[in-house]
């Protein structure tokens, strides 16, 4: 049976579920690289140019992972996930990325997935990636319909609360016998930041663990609908173009507004060129509400001690407002 790797980084959160299921109903085999670690990060620094930000160096690692055990790797052409919108352009550019920079990269499948004018260009793109590895259509509607079923149910879990890395485990579960954790918390939290960076346990350092260990209400931008992503970003003076920086943007402004949460963690890769302006402009809407905000920038140096020492101030800092210490600054 063929093989094909799919690695677990940039994208992987937007679509694994999808092209899991897709793949599968083929019959070809899927293999995910492993979770990211020191290796896979030190694989990714030595084979990705300098200038590359952390999480496409990442990327890189987890091909170099895959590399010998697959036939193929999977790295969609993302150009455009929602009409008259972008990806950034190192995301347009992670297939060549790849192909120039892996030493012996099995065949990448690097299907152009571009919705910039059509949501049909999905459906066009599953078919093309069908045909090219010669599967007949009635396998290939087939397939696509299993799978658009599998990533609706994912959405569910999502807009319900779960976060992606635990909607993934899910997998086979009955929806009765997921908790969808609905104790009470002291505190909630947004997490922002691009999927590959706040779902990434060891680039952030196992954030969403140690916040829901401290009893916290984990909130991220997949868990707002696009409706109300929608609603709030068109608050902007201008329209968003990057369909990342809308999310982060519209579901910030939306639970800043609402006042549904107790403060933000915004979480950067260092020398990401979208990021120097989302997180002005969430800072900007968190400052003028009065909604605690705290900005965490990643590296390959980034220490955990410091991140450890930053993430326990900021929840001391939003129980004392809490309590009846409301004159204490939310910021910095
Ligand atoms: S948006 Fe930022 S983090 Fe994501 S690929 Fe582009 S530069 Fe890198």
């Amino acid at each position: 049976m063929c093989k094909i790797g799919i690695p677990r980084g940039m994208f992987f959160y937007d679509y694994y579920p999808f092209w899991k299921e897709f793949f599968e109903g083929l019959g070809i085999e899927t293999v995910v690289s492993p979770k990211t670690n020191k290796e896979v990060l030190n694989a990714g620094i030595f084979s990705c140019v300098d200038e590359a930000c952390l999480p496409v160096k990442i990327f890189h690692g987890h091909v170099e992972k895959l590399r010998d055990n697959v036939d193929y790797i999977f790295i969609p052409r993302i150009m455009s996930i929602e009409r008259m919108e972008y990806c950034c352009p190192k995301v347009l550019g992670l297939p060549d990325m790849v192909k120039y920079s892996v030493k012996n990269v099995p065949q990448i499948i690097d299907t152009r997935i571009n919705l910039r004018k059509s949501n049909i260009g999905y459906k066009k793109s599953v078919y093309e990636t069908g045909k090219y590895l010669e599967k007949d259509l009635w396998e290939i509607r087939s397939s696509y319909t299993k799978a658009k079923k599998s990533y609706e149910r994912y959405i569910y879990l999502l807009n319900k609360g779960v976060v992606p890395i635990e909607a993934i485990k899910m997998y086979n579960k009955a929806f009765k016998d997921i908790n969808y954790s609905s104790s009470s918390h002291e505190l909630t939290i947004m997490i922002l930041g691009h999927p590959y960076v706040v779902y990434d346990e060891y680039l952030n350092m196992n954030l969403i663990s140690k916040l829901m260990k401290n009893n916290v209400k984990i909130i991220t931008p997949e868990m707002i609908s696009k409706e109300e992503i929608n609603k709030y970003s068109s608050k902007l003076p201008k329209r968003m173009f990057w369909t990342h920086g809308k999310r982060i943007v519209g579901s910030a402004f939306s639970l800043i507004e609402k006042r549904k949460i107790d403060g933000i963690i915004y979480l950067s890769s260092f020398g990401c060129g979208m990021d120097s302006i989302l997180i002005d402009l969430v800072e900007r809407k968190a400052i003028s509400n009065g909604m605690p905000f705290t900005l965490l920038t990643l590296d390959e140096q980034t220490g955990e001690a410091g991140i450890n020492t930053r993430i326990e101030a900021f929840i001391d800092m939003m129980k004392w407002r809490n309590k009846d210490e409301n004159n204490i600054s939310a910021f910095r």
